[in-house]
């Protein structure tokens, strides 16, 4: 027995992070690296949402607020959740957090006891399965396949479920595929958690990409499709992705109040309130003019087209199209068991994404984190000029194998 919590050996650094920071740090050094690792839009935040922080500093709003959030917030999230998902909620069913992680995280402490499963679809974000962990339960992947578009098949959610399943976490759009779910689609999943067998089944839905959707794609989520899973739904949401705020740290879900207030008490005891000038921020950024997540999403799309196609063309990688968030996942199944010209022998797609950065300069995750391999995930917010030599770099690593 070590010094350190036996329950921090369950867990990994998370691996988009470790792999962006050491990309900086390649960077920092001098080498000439292209960073596609990140989970971040490259846009800068909305001039009316800096200007909201810059307001709410000069009012004088520095002190500690109610820990889950300010009544204004709070008022706009429920707007948002009318407005945009047709979903009714009071303030008292709202709880803000310190970024979407934070939220989640309440949420899934707040409620593992040891031996709870939690079903996620694979390859899921990477954080599910750790945080899961660190609670003392047990990840369940469900297994998505390429054919599929990477989307989870209702059979496939119906033989995860045992008596032990406490939450099912979903997630579209996808990190890292980018599958988006139509209406259509959830109603097939939904179906499946109201079998008399599976109501136990709470659902934990990842609304973060909601935004950033393409191809004219209508975004749903479950407590919308189906009403009668409202009083087990939390539907979890955040500020980082579709408004350039990553590095502000907001998030929120909305769901049955016992819930809500058991995270609360949890944050109360951890981080308290998110900052109080980024609330405000929040509060400008649904409340605000939406029009720049259109154009954002016109460039999203550009970019993509530009990247799947590229990337097909480069020599034992097949990238589907997605329809969603700003990942791309090509399966790299034709370059395991070649060597590359510096004579690494790729037997694993972490091998693939080493040698990618250690012989081209490119970053990007490896599939393992994401428990779907052999594949990496690709983040194509990035300028195009460096998506294009990114992918000139791939396609040359990957034609030069043996
Ligand atoms: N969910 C998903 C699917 C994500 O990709 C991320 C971060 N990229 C989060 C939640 C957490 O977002 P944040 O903590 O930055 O709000
Ligand atoms: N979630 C983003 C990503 O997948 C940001 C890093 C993280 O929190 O994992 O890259």
């Amino acid at each position: 027995m070590g010094f350190f919590a036996e329950s921090l050996n369950r867990i990994s650094p998370s691996a988009t992070i470790a792999v962006s920071t050491k990309a900086r740090q390649l960077k920092a050094q001098g080498r000439d690296i292209i960073s596609l690792s990140a989970g971040e839009p490259d846009f800068d935040t909305p001039e009316n949402i800096k200007q909201a922080a810059i307001a709410a500093l000069e009012a004088g709003k520095t002190k500690y607020t109610d820990v889950d959030g300010i009544p204004e917030l709070k008022a706009a999230i429920v707007a948002k959740l009318k407005r945009d998902n047709g979903l009714e909620y009071k303030p008292s069913q709202i709880s803000v957090g310190t970024g979407g992680k934070q939220v989640l995280y309440n949420a899934l402490l707040a409620t593992l006891n040891p031996g709870d499963e939690v079903i996620m679809p694979a390859p899921c974000w990477v954080s599910y399965a750790d945080i899961v962990l660190l609670g003392g339960g047990k990840p369940v992947f469900a297994e998505t396949t390429m054919e599929n578009g990477y989307k989870l098949q209702p059979e496939a959610l119906d033989a995860a479920i045992t008596e032990k399943t406490k939450w099912f976490v979903f997630n579209s759009p996808s990190n890292p595929t980018g599958a988006a779910y139509s209406a259509e689609d959830l109603k097939k999943l939904t179906d499946v958690l109201l079998k008399k067998k599976n109501e136990h089944v709470w659902i934990l839905t990842d609304d973060m990409y909601e935004h950033l959707l393409y191809d004219g794609l209508e975004f749903a989520t479950i407590a919308q499709v189906e009403p009668k899973l409202y009083e087990r739904t939390l539907t979890m949401n955040g500020l980082s992705k579709a408004y350039c705020m990553t590095g502000l740290r907001l998030g929120y879900a909305a769901g049955p109040e016992p819930l809500i207030k058991a995270m609360c008490k949890l944050q109360s005891q951890s981080t308290s309130n998110p900052s109080s000038i980024v609330q405000w921020m929040g509060v400008e950024a649904l409340n605000g003019p939406q029009d720049f997540i259109a154009k954002n999403n016109q460039q999203f799309v550009e970019r993509r087209d530009l990247v799947v196609s590229m990337l097909n063309q480069a020599k034992g990688l097949k990238c589907p199209t997605p329809q969603g968030a700003f990942y791309v996942y090509p399966s790299c199944a034709g370059a395991i068991g070649k060597t590359t010209p510096k004579g690494v022998t790729i037997n694993t797609d972490e091998d693939f994404v080493t040698a990618l950065l250690e012989e081209e300069g490119v970053a990007v995750v490896h599939g393992a984190a994401f428990e779907g391999s052999p594949a990496f995930r690709v983040s194509y917010a990035a300028s195009t000029s460096s998506l294009k030599e990114a992918c000139i770099r791939i396609q040359r690593f990957c034609g030069n194998l043996r």
